[in-house]
C-alpha cells in the first residue's frame, strides 16, 4: 500500500487492494486515483431533519421519522415468502409505524427500546402514519446522531452500491492528498466556494444536503471554467495566427461539380459547400467545424472543398482516425474526384516502403492534389509543396496537437484553411458557446431513399431471440454486426488510433468465442477489435465486406467509417455503457442500402435504462438524440465535444448549469486577458483546470 500522497494518474491498484482495485476497473472503468476520486454520487438521500410524527405524509417523496421502538413483530408471509417486520415507534409527537419487507435479519437486529431512524414513503391510515422503510439506521446508545446524508453511486450486479461507499467513504482521506485544481483565492471569495479540498470531500460525504449542493456547484464551476479557459486561450491564440491562401471558387465550379455527381446535391449539402467555399476564398485560415449526422453525406462536401483547393493550384491533405477509414475515404474520394482529374495518395503507417516514398515524391513535388491518410500524416518526413487545405474527420478522435501539426505544414507561413469533421450533432446554440473558436457547418437534411433503421432495445434474458432474429436474416443473405462494449475504450489515445482495454478484448473475444463455436458454430463469424493488427483488422474487414464472413463480432472500432450495405443487422450488448449519441453513430454503420435494417439494444432490465434507450427506438434524428443525451447525462457522452474539454465533465450539464457556464466564461476571460499564458503562480490550479492538459500542449506549442 502506497503512503505517499497519491498523483492524479497514480493507478487505483496502488490505493486499493488488488481484489477491490481490479473490480473496480472491470465494472467501473475507474484505472487512476483520480478517476475514483472523481467518480460523484449521483443524487443522495437524505436522512435527516426527520419530520415529527403528526406531520408525516404531508410530502410527496420519502419523509424521514425518527423514535424509540414501543413493540416490533416479526412476520413470515408464506404465500409470497417473505418477512415481514412491524415496528410502533414513539416520537415526541407521538406514534407511527414502520414496516419492513424481506428483511429476514431484522429479527436479530430490531429490539423494544431502540432508537431507530427510518427513511421510506409514507402511507396515512386510521391507525396513524405509516412508514415504508427503504433504509433505517440503528443509533446506539449515547451516539449523538441527527442524521445524515448517504451518496448514491452508479452501482452494477457485482458492484454493490453499499461496496462502493464502503471503500470511498474508507479512501477518500487519501484520494484528497491528490494535488486538486486550487482556485485563485479572488474567484473563490467572489463566489463564496467551499475551499476545493472541503468541496471535493463535501461532495462524497456530506453533512447536510445543502453542503453537497455547494460542493457540486464548485466542482461544476471547476469544470466550466477549464472549457471557458481553453475556448478563451484558443481565441487569443487565433487573433495571432498567421495568413491564408486566399482560394476563390471559379464561377463554373458549383455546376461542374454537380454534372459529374451520381446524384443531386441535397440542399444541405449545397449550403455548406457555399459556406466553405466562402471561407476559403479569404486571406484568414479557415477554422470551420462540419456536423452532420451518419449518412448525411460528409464525405462530399470534404470533396468539394479538396476539389476548390485544387483548382486553385493548392493541395488538401484529409486524415482519419483509422487506416480503415482513410482507405475507405481514398476510395470513395478517388472516384468522385476521378472526373476532375485530381491525384490522390494515400499515407498510412503500415504502407510498403516504395508505396509511401513515391506517395511522398509526389506531395513534395506538387503533383499529387490531395493526400488522405491518418496521423502518418504527421510525419516529419511529409513535406508539401503547397498545402492550402487541411481536413480532419472525425476530429474529435485527435489531440489538438495533431491538429496543429498537421496546420504547421502550411506553405510560405501560410495556415491551411482547416475543416474538421464530426458526426455527433450538438445542439447549435451550445455548440456556438463551447466551440467558440470555430464557425459551424450543419448538414441537417439526409439524401432522399433512405428507410430508417428498426431499433428495439431487449435484455439479456432475450438473447436467445436475438440470436434466432440474426440467424433468419443471416440466412436469408444479410450480414449482421454484433458490437461489444468498449469499457475505458476512450481513456487511452496514442497517436490518434485509439487503444482498447484489455477488458474491451477480452468481452470481445469471448462473445465471439460463444457465437463462433456454439451459437453460430454453422455460419462464418469474425472478430475486430483495436489490439489487432492492421493486417488482420484489414483482413477481417475485407473477408465481410466480400460477404465471406456472415457475422462480425467488433468492438467500437466498427463505429467509424466501416460501409458494408449488405450488413442490416446490428446487436449492441451492454448498451447501458454507451451515450445516446454514440448508439445513434453506431447503428449508422447498418441502414447503408435499401434494405430495412434493424438494431437491437440489449441492457438490463433496468426501468430508467429502457427509457433511455428508448428514445432511439423514436426516433432517428441526430440533433434531437444528442439533445436528449444532453439532459439526461450532460455533456460527458457527446464525443464531439471532446476537443473542448466538455467530454471530461463528470457533474456538469451545459444545459441544467448554463448560468454557471456563463459566469464561469465572463472569468475565463478575464483571466486570460490579464495572463494570456497563465504564468501567474496564483493560477496554477487553473492550469491544472485546462481541459486534459490539450489546450495547455497548444500554449506550449505556440509559445
Ligand atoms: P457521412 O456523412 O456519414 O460521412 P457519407 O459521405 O459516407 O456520409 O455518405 C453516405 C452515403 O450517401 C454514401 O454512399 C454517399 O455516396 C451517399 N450520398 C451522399 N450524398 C448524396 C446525395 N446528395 N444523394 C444521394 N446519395 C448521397
Ligand atoms: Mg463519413
Amino acid at each position: 500500500m502506497k503512503v505517499s500522497a497519491p498523483a492524479p494518474q497514480t493507478p487505483l491498484r496502488e490505493i486499493l487492494p488488488a481484489e477491490r482495485a481490479a473490480l473496480f476497473e472491470r465494472e467501473l472503468g475507474l484505472t487512476t486515483a483520480y478517476d475514483l476520486l472523481t467518480y460523484f454520487p449521483y443524487r443522495y438521500e437524505d436522512l435527516t431533519a426527520p419530520t415529527p410524527s403528526n406531520l408525516l405524509g404531508a410530502a410527496e417523496g420519502e419523509e424521514n421519522a425518527a423514535g424509540l421502538i414501543v413493540s416490533v413483530k416479526h412476520q413470515f408471509l408464506p404465500g409470497r415468502a417473505r418477512a415481514k417486520t412491524t415496528a410502533l415507534l414513539r416520537d415526541d409527537a407521538g406514534v407511527f409505524t414502520a414496516v419492513w419487507f424481506g428483511r429476514p435479519y431484522l429479527r436479530n437486529q430490531l429490539s423494544e427500546g431502540l432508537r431507530l431512524f427510518v427513511r421510506g414513503r409514507v402511507q396515512r391510515s386510521f391507525s396513524g402514519p405509516q412508514i415504508n422503510v427503504t433504509t433505517h439506521r440503528v443509533i446506539r446508545e449515547n451516539e449523538d446522531y441527527d442524521g445524515e446524508v448517504l451518496p448514491v453511486y452508479g452501482q452494477t450486479a457485482r458492484l454493490p452500491l453499499k461496496t462502493i461507499r464502503a471503500v470511498i467513504r474508507k479512501f477518500l482521506p487519501l484520494l484528497l492528498e491528490i494535488p486538486l485544481d486550487e482556485l485563485p483565492e479572488e474567484l473563490r471569495c467572489k463566489h463564496r466556494f467551499l475551499p476545493t479540498r472541503e468541496a471535493y470531500r463535501a461532495i462524497h460525504l456530506p453533512l447536510r444536503m445543502s453542503e453537497a449542493r455547494e460542493a457540486r456547484r464548485r466542482v461544476i464551476y471547476g469544470e466550466f471554467l477549464g472549457l471557458a479557459l481553453g475556448a478563451a486561450v484558443k481565441r487569443a491564440q487565433r487573433a495571432f495566427s498567421g495568413g491564408a491562401l486566399p482560394l476563390s471558387a471559379p464561377d463554373q465550379l458549383m455546376d461542374e461539380l454537380e454534372r459529374q455527381l451520381p446524384f443531386t446535391l441535397t440542399g444541405a449539402q449545397r449550403r455548406v459547400i457555399r459556406e466553405i467555399w466562402g471561407d476559403m476564398a479569404r486571406p484568414q485560415p479557415m477554422n470551420r467545424l462540419l456536423q452532420g449526422d451518419v449518412g448525411s453525406g460528409k464525405t462530399l462536401v470534404a470533396a468539394a472543398a479538396a476539389l476548390l483547393a485544387h483548382a486553385r493550384g493548392a493541395q488538401a491533405a484529409l486524415m482519419a482516425p483509422t487506416e480503415i477509414l482513410a482507405r475507405q475515404h481514398a476510395a470513395k474520394l478517388a472516384t468522385l474526384l476521378l472526373p476532375f482529374g485530381v491525384p490522390v495518395e494515400v499515407v498510412l503507417g503500415a504502407q510498403g516502403v516504395r508505396a509511401r516514398r513515391e506517395a511522398l515524391r509526389h506531395l513534395a513535388d506538387g503533383s499529387c492534389s490531395l493526400a488522405i491518410g491518418t496521423h502518418a500524416l504527421l510525419e516529419d518526413d511529409v513535406v508539401f509543396a503547397r498545402l492550402g487545405l487541411a481536413i480532419i474527420d472525425e476530429q474529435h478522435k485527435f489531440g489538438v496537437q495533431q491538429r496543429m501539426r498537421l496546420r504547421a505544414k502550411g506553405y510560405g507561413g501560410n495556415l491551411p484553411h482547416t475543416l474538421v469533421m464530426t458526426a455527433t450533432p450538438i445542439p447549435r446554440t451550445l455548440a456556438q458557446s463551447v466551440y467558440a473558436d470555430l464557425d459551424l457547418s450543419v448538414i441537417d437534411e439526409l439524401p432522399p431513399g433512405r428507410t430508417p433503421i428498426r431499433t428495439r432495445v431487449t435484455t439479456a434474458a432475450r438473447l436467445p431471440d436475438v440470436w434466432a432474429f440474426v440467424r433468419k436474416h443471416v440466412e436469408r443473405g444479410r450480414q449482421a454486426y454484433v458490437v461489444t462494449p468498449s469499457i475505458g475504450l476512450d481513456a487511452a489515445k496514442r497517436d490518434g488510433e485509439e487503444e482498447e482495454s484489455k477488458a474491451a478484448i477480452a468481452r470481445a473475444t469471448e462473445v465471439y468465442d460463444e457465437l463462433a463455436k456454439d451459437v453460430f458454430a454453422d455460419l462464418p463469424v469474425g472478430l475486430l477489435h483495436g489490439r489487432m493488427s492492421t493486417r488482420e483488422k484489414d483482413e477481417a474487414m475485407a473477408a465481410f465486406t466480400r460477404n465471406e464472413l456472415r457475422i462480425l463480432v467488433a468492438t467500437t472500432v466498427v463505429e467509424v467509417g466501416v460501409d458494408v450495405a449488405n450488413a442490416t443487422v446490428m446487436v449492441i450488448l451492454d448498451a447501458q455503457r454507451y451515450g445516446l449519441a454514440q448508439l445513434h453513430q453506431l447503428r449508422g454503420r447498418v441502414g447503408r442500402g435499401a434494405a430495412a435494417s434493424f438494431c437491437i439494444l440489449v441492457a438490463p432490465a433496468d426501468h430508467a435504462e429502457s427509457e433511455r434507450l428508448g428514445v432511439l427506438e423514436r426516433t432517428s434524428d441526430g440533433f434531437a438524440i444528442a439533445e436528449e443525451d444532453l439532459r439526461l447525462r450532460g455533456t460527458g457522452d457527446l464525443r464531439g465535444m471532446a476537443q473542448s474539454g466538455a467530454a471530461s465533465f463528470k457533474l456538469a450539464n451545459l444545459v441544467a448549469d448554463f448560468h454557471l457556464y456563463a459566469e464561469a466564461k465572463a472569468d475565463a476571460d478575464a483571466v486570460i486577458a490579464g495572463d494570456p499564458r497563465l504564468e501567474d503562480p496564483e493560477h496554477r490550479g487553473l492550469r491544472q483546470l485546462l481541459a486534459a492538459g490539450e489546450t495547455l500542449q497548444a500554449l506550449v506549442v505556440s509559445s
